[in-house]
């Protein structure tokens, strides 16, 4: 699975506000992600971020064409 800027993912754990949802705000070495709810972002690296996403709801990309 590829991630890119702007992608909305659910994680397995809720965030402590009770928002499953988040939007990705840096790819890379290290990911940032920022919380759909509370806006918290959340910096993980790679393998932890890997690990935390359950599955992508929707790709930024993902414009009608
Ligand atoms: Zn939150």
């Amino acid at each position: 699975m590829d991630y890119s800027l702007g992608d909305i993912i659910q994680t397995r754990k809720q965030h402590p506000c009770g928002s499953d949802q988040w939007t990705i705000i840096r790819v890379g070495a290290d990911f940032k992600i920022k919380c759909l709810k509370c806006s918290r972002i959340v910096m993980l690296d790679r393998e932890t971020f890997l690990k935390r996403v359950k599955k992508v709801i929707q790709k930024a990309d993902d414009t009608p064409s």
